[in-house]
């Protein structure tokens, strides 16, 4: 700590600091290296007159452990508080609960505490949870200033209940857990000899297992063990299931697991599903991980959401009798490594440092005043919206004062994934490539092994053929007709370049179809450029600018064109032939790590939260709790200066007394929106193809383009299944065909059947919707001028807009990092926003070229047109790939 004395912390836990190691001796040991640290027990009853066993622990730990007889009444939180008030002399006091039943008496010891509640456990959930103890906790989440939850199902729990909630799950000694896999470990005597496989578990024996699956268990693998380590509470153990191959081996010290772990051939987390078990996110799971052992769960929230794709996990009993034999054969080489990769990403340290970081940052500042008033919170910098333009502005702040909020529960915005089923998807299939050196640097040190990169295999189905993408350079496998007439329009379009062109716009072409036809003639543009485009952007070509073009679509010259339709090219032509994708988890798991790198700085993240109005002159930004649609309460920040990456004419919306001229500007700001149908195919590998566009009428193929999502990782879908998604573009000018989620998903499987990726027999084993209602943002001739009206307002306020749809640019998450990085960076060296550096235009953009065919391909060639110019976000460097379209 700087400039501040290291601060006394006091723990209230209804666990006994001897009884079984976990999360809280795993925190408060951590916490104790900097901060002295007492931990008071419940009271214990013997003969003894009442008094305080005070216990060194070891590690910079105190324990107090209360006693007194039965039968005598006495006031012992009065002994605490002597003992605290005498350690703690004037040092600030940090008060953590786990148990909220011992709240009340610690207000006596004075001002300058930050209270606490770590929150570890759905306590009143539990079988024999003592009466009162719902309302202790409404009281303690009502005082804390702070909140950290054990888990996502809790944080979901508790997060409307207190500003200050934070999710940190389950972490994991790794090293320690690690030993299981030395050779030279010995294994427990009691293991030792047991006959094999060895199904083990271990932790508390309680209420919270299944004792029928157990039983279950026990006797479908009658050659085996079935083996439960651990302590047995609150369950009668008369009651418990007996098997001659079912062993209760009782509790044993942390020191000890490792060697029952390397004895386990499966890891079991043989949950029962209910009250006890709904919020809980289990810590044996990444110590099982780091001892590289196969894992059968049942279907316990936390556990499929966090480690779903890792962990095997059941939909039922029988089914988990059947992973708990095929475990071994399932739990491959690729998911034995993820487990340990994980386990060592997932430290006690990180999450004791980043706990220990926000509690800091509320010493000082006093007590809070009363809840009931709700006085707007306050903050130098209010981020709104946690994808990765808004992560990446926290990540570059200068200071830690920062507010990050958003309406979904949790940040990365469109770059989240959805776990279902065993189905991993992403809202739309999100590949990872860049040619900005950081955030190449960011992607790969957060993935790090689990950045899984391959070369790209995308191409074009059209007139029931298979082109390489992009069409312009890969004539090859069209109809010959089709072929002659491109080619014929390309050397047509080459020889009116030599003639003076001239019109309205000095020369320049008027629009993108004009574009198209004077750079590839007529036969590119009718088969493919006009068609596809259309399909995508939900807006005619000749409406969009061709101002966008440059750097964007490149021009094969005509040798490469002629070349291109005599034989089947590479396909690795560009920088961007090969992609990453995170091998597990889909795409969140890189805008997850980034959130985790943000939080720990120590700013404040407000999730569900949705913007509704901003008043510009009080500085006040105005939520609503509880995420869009929802009736929840209105809470104001004031901040000093707001980074919103919220869809521009949404934020002028919200903006009180924004001009009519602004709000006119931001009306007309077009963008398309994109429906995702996400099936489940019962085949594994329906083709080897990672994406193909489909660029025909809507009548034949609903969709723009099919992104086999398992082929970006075989672990996104379950074994034995295929993973697609197929996007589907709309917008007023192009409405959706169908309607309704039965009809679009009857639409595509109807389009799938017409092509190769379908075959007699197979299923859909799995169907999901997702909606976008700003997906893209197509380049109109008036954007420029839109955005000048706009900003020129907003950044007199000290808003200062983001990221893809704050912007209002066509950017890939690289794109919409940097946006966040840029922006902040030059408002907190300038006090304002300097202007972007402008794109150098690369040698084929406009005006047009006298022979644009000849312009060789100095990078990507982009099949539709929709390169990504400012994937580097400072229109810097050469273009890249659309890969999302
Ligand atoms: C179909 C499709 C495919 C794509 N494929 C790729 C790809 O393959 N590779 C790639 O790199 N990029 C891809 N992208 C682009 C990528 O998704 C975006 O560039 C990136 O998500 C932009 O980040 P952002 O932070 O600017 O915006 P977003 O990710 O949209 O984040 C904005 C955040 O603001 C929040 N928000 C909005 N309104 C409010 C409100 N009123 N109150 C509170 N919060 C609010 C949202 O909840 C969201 O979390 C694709 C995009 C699409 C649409």
């Amino acid at each position: 700590m700087v400039g501040r004395e290291a601060p006394v912390l006091i723990c209230h836990s209804h666990l006994r600091w001897d009884w079984v190691f976990q999360r809280p001796q795993h925190l408060l040991s951590r916490l104790a290296r900097e901060w002295t640290v007492i931990v008071e027990e419940e009271p214990v009853f013997d003969d003894r007159p009442a008094g305080l066993d005070v216990l060194d622990v070891g590690g910079g730990v105190t324990v107090l452990r209360p006693h007194r007889r039965a039968d005598v009444d006495h006031d012992l939180g009065r002994l605490v508080e002597g003992y605290v008030a005498m350690a703690r002399g004037r040092r600030p006091l940090v008060r953590w609960f786990y148990s909220p039943m011992f709240a009340a008496y610690g207000d006596r010891l004075g001002p300058g505490q930050v209270v606490v509640y770590d929150c570890m456990d759905e306590l009143a959930g539990f079988a024999g949870a003592p009466a009162g103890l719902k309302e202790a906790e409404d009281r303690l989440l009502e005082r804390a200033d702070v909140v950290f939850t054990g888990g996502r199902a809790l944080y979901e729990a508790k997060r409307d209940r207190n500003p200050g909630v934070h999710c940190f799950p389950s972490a994991v000694e790794e090293t320690h857990f690690a030993r299981a896999l030395d050779p030279d470990l010995p294994l427990p005597a009691d293991l030792a000899g047991l006959p094999r496989p060895i199904l083990g578990y271990y932790g508390v024996v309680d209420e919270r297992l299944d004792y029928d699956l157990i039983a279950a268990l026990a006797d479908d693998r009658p050659e085996g063990s079935v083996v439960l380590v651990g302590p047995t509470i609150k369950v009668d153990p008369a009651r418990l299931p007996r098997r001659p191959n079912l062993r209760y081996l009782g509790q044993k010290g942390y020191a000890e697991l490792p060697a029952y772990l390397k004895g386990f051939d499966v890891c079991l987390m043989p949950w029962a599903l209910n009250e006890a078990t709904r919020h809980i996110s289990p810590t044996k799971t990444l110590e099982y991980m780091a001892g590289g052992k196969p894992i059968v769960s049942t279907a316990v929230q936390d556990v499929v959401r966090d480690h779903g794709d890792i962990v095997l996990v059941a939909r039922d009993a029988a089914h988990f009798l059947g992973l708990a034999r095929q475990a071994p054969a399932l739990f491959d080489a690729d998911r034995e490594e993820a487990g340990r990769r994980r386990a060592k990403g997932m430290g006690w340290d990180g999450t004791a440092d980043a706990m220990r970081r926000l509690v800091e940052g509320k010493l000082g500042e006093g007590r809070r005043r009363p809840r009931a008033a709700r006085p707007p919170q306050s903050t130098r910098s209010l981020i709104v919206g946690g994808g990765p333009a808004g992560l990446s502005a926290g990540l570059h702040l200068d200071d830690s004062d920062f507010i990050l909020a958003d309406r979904h529960d949790r940040a990365g915005g469109l770059c989240r994934s959805i776990v279902q089923d065993g189905f991993t998807f992403d809202y739309a299939g999100h590949i990872f490539f860049t040619n900005d050196p950081y955030v190449d640097g960011l992607f790969r040190g957060i993935l790090a092994d689990n950045f899984h990169e391959q070369q790209r295999e995308s191409w074009i189905h059209l007139y029931d053929s298979y082109q390489r993408y992009p069409f312009q350079g890969n004539l090859y496998g069209l109809p010959p007709e089709v072929i002659k007439e491109c080619l014929l329009g390309v050397i047509k379009a080459g020889r009116d370049a030599d003639a003076p062109a001239g019109n309205a716009n000095g020369g320049r072409p008027l629009n993108f179809l004009e574009w198209s036809l004077r750079t590839f003639g007529e036969g590119i543009t009718k088969h493919f450029m006009q068609p596809y485009n259309f399909k995508v952007w939900g807006i005619d070509p000749a409406r969009m600018s061709s101002d966008w073009i440059a750097g964007r679509v490149l021009t094969p010259s005509l040798d490469e064109v002629i070349d291109g339709s005599l034989r089947r090219g590479r396909g690795d032509m560009g920088p961007n032939a090969r992609f990453g994708y995170p091998l597990r988890g889909g795409c969140e798991m890189f805008v997850s790590g980034l959130a985790r790198r943000v939080e720990a700085r120590g700013g404040e993240f407000a999730m569900r939260r949705s913007l509704v109005s901003i008043d510009p002159a009080r500085k006040r930004a105005t939520f609503r709790v509880g995420g869009r649609g929802e009736g929840g309460e209105l809470r104001t920040i004031r901040y000093d200066r707001l980074f919103p990456s919220v869809p521009l004419p949404e934020l002028i919306e919200a903006i009180d007394g924004a001009p009519e001229s602004v709000r006119k500007a931001a009306a007309g700001l077009p963008s398309t929106a994109v429906v995702c149908v996400n099936l489940g195919i019962d085949r594994e590998k329906v083709t080897e193809k990672h994406w193909i566009y489909y660029p025909e009428g809507q009548d034949k193929f609903l969709f723009q383009r099919i992104f086999v999502q398992s082929n970006a990782s075989p672990h996104t879908a379950p074994p034995g299944h295929s993973a697609l998604t197929f996007e589907i573009s709309h917008s007023k000018y192009k409405p959706l065909p169908v309607k309704g989620k039965r009809a679009m998903v009857e639409a595509c499987v109807a389009g799938l059947k017409r092509t190769d990726l379908w075959r007699e027999g197979d299923q859909v084993a799995f169907e999901q919707v997702l909606g976008m209602p700003h997906a893209y943002i197509p380049f109109t001739p008036d954007r420029e001028g839109r955005l000048a009206v706009i900003n020129a307002y907003l950044h007199k306020l000290d808003i200062y807009p983001i990221g893809r749809f704050g912007e209002w640019k066509y950017v890939n998450q690289d794109g919409a990092i940097l946006s966040g990085k840029r922006v902040v960076e030059s408002v907190q060296a300038d006090g304002k926003l300097q202007p972007e550096a402008a794109a150098p235009a690369p040698a084929e953009a406009s005006p047009p070229q006298k022979r644009p065919l000849a312009v060789a391909m100095s990078a990507e060639i982009l099949g539709n047109g929709h390169g990504n110019g400012h994937a580097n976000g400072n229109g810097k460097g050469p273009a890249r790939l659309a890969a999302d379209l």
